[in-house]
């Protein structure tokens, strides 16, 4: 019907889609015959799967819903650079361009092909009147809600005004598309529900399972000497070594603790047994964060001890091990922060040593948090949800059932990986087995 490829080139400027799912996506949506889910890691390219639909509709102009106005200004000005009209309706719009927006929609032919809105804006009675506007003279072509993720609870950016945008449906049969980063089956169920999805919405997601990366479990206290297995553990990792790689490429890896002083002991350990390592924890000042996050970033130090504060807007793509000293919080904080690992998409490990005085001490927050949250509904299901989410990470690590990678797979509700050996459990299971019941004999001692 349309040939996206020439649109691709003439407007976007790109030689080609990005993968097949971007095409498979775009190629949906711009049919305008159902409601979209494209749920594709941060920097896959979803704007486009809207974008470019966006200009198969002369006459009708595409809202946009983005939690943020800096997105929405990086967006605005991308496309005013490629010669694409397109702006936005929020707190900060000034009165001339307000009533620039509000005359060119109200015309047959409108010049604006795309209107960035903030979920705020949408409540405010100027929208309301435009939007009724719009929808009584078939004047939109989609409806696109941006980090669509934040309708849910489950999500780490609730706002609450994005809940609202699903009641736009009542007055309108407008294609709705909505964009999430791999997002986990409750939130996408919270997606579906709050925006009101139509029954037969299509869905475009990225396979979670990262063939690159071996996981598997050991126990802290089944080990005579921990700190010595972990430089061995480490050693192996950091062996892989390129010879022509450059400092800053060179093998690093990430151990996760869960507490300031449990990364200071574990770098101070490390360091003693020939292993270079820094700590990085909220309580450094800002400074020494700065220096071993530079000193780590540009290979000076290869392994870092760190909370789970460490890490957003890292990408360094050479980590070839993420260690959990204890256990993760969660499968989605887990699949986040050992997936720090290969991103260069060489083989990798995410290692957890787990350890039954970390689950105590987890589990004594969690209760805490629970009994704080008194009769609240909201916390009290926050906190409940965290106990579950929490459950799951003790069976991954206690028991020996089943392949690591579906605990992912089941978060984020697809099929079993084909893991061949990618996990301990599915390389020796007999073993790993053993080595559970030995821990668990172990604990009850
Ligand atoms: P996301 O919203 O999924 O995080 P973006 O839409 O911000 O990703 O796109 C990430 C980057 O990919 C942007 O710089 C964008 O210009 C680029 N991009 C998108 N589609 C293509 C393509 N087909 N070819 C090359 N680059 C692309
Ligand atoms: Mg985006
Ligand atoms: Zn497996």
């Amino acid at each position: 019907m349309f040939n996206l490829e020439e649109v691709l080139k003439t407007n976007f400027k790109f030689n080609s889609f990005k993968s097949k799912l971007q095409e498979d996506a775009i190629n949906e949506i711009s049919k305008r015959e159902n409601d979209v889910l494209v749920s594709m890691p941060t920097g896959s390219g979803k704007s486009l799967c809207y974008q470019l639909p966006a200009l198969l509709y002369p006459d009708k102009v595409t809202l946009v819903f983005s939690p943020l106005l800096a997105l929405i200004k990086d967006q605005i000005d991308h496309l005013t650079a490629l010669k694409i009209k397109a702006t936005s309706l929020n707190s900060k719009t000034v009165a001339a361009e307000r009533n620039f927006i509000l005359t060119d929609l109200k015309t047959n032919s409108p010049s604006i092909r795309l209107l960035y809105i903030t979920p705020e804006q949408a409540a405010t009675q100027t929208f309301k009147d435009l939007f009724s506007n719009l929808t009584n003279r078939d004047k939109i072509a989609f409806i696109v809600v941006d980090e669509a993720h934040c309708v849910s609870e489950w999500g780490h950016d609730f706002r609450p005004d994005y809940l609202k945008l699903g009641v736009l449906r009542d007055n309108s049969d407008v294609p709705y598309i909505a964009l999430t980063a791999t997002a986990g089956v409750e939130v996408v169920k919270d997606i579906v529900s709050s925006l009101r999805l139509s029954t037969s919405f299509k869905t475009f997601k990225t396979s979670s399972f990262r063939r690159n990366l071996f996981y598997d479990v050991y126990y802290q206290n089944l080990l005579d000497r921990p700190y010595e297995h972990l430089k061995y553990f480490i050693k192996s990792c950091l062996e892989s070594q390129d010879d022509d790689a450059t400092k800053a490429n060179k093998p690093c890896g990430i151990v996760y603790c869960r507490t300031r002083e449990q990364t200071e002991v574990v770098a101070f350990k490390l360091s003693e047994l020939g292993i270079k390592s820094l700590c990085y924890h909220a309580g450094l000042k800002n400074k020494e964060r700065l220096e071993y996050q530079e000193g780590w970033q540009n290979g000076d130090f290869p392994v870092i001890c760190a909370t789970i504060s460490f890490g957003m807007g890292v990408d360094k793509a050479s980590v070839r091990f993420v260690v959990h000293w204890g256990v993760p919080k969660d499968p989605a904080s887990f699949y986040q922060e050992s997936g720090r690992a290969g991103r260069d998409g060489r083989a990798s490990k995410c290692r957890v040593y787990y350890s039954r005085a970390d689950r105590g001490a987890i589990e004594f927050h969690l209760a805490h948090d629970l009994a704080k949250a008194k009769k609240k509904k909201a916390r009290t299901n926050k906190a409940q949800n965290a106990i579950k989410a929490f459950t799951k990470m003790v069976e991954y690590c206690e028991t020996a059932k089943e392949c690591r990678h579906r605990l992912f797979s089941n978060h984020f509700g697809e099929p079993p990986p084909d893991c061949r050996n990618r996990c301990d459990i599915c390389r020796n299971k007999k073993e790993v087995e053993e080595r559970a019941q030995n821990f668990l004999m172990r604990c009850i001692q």
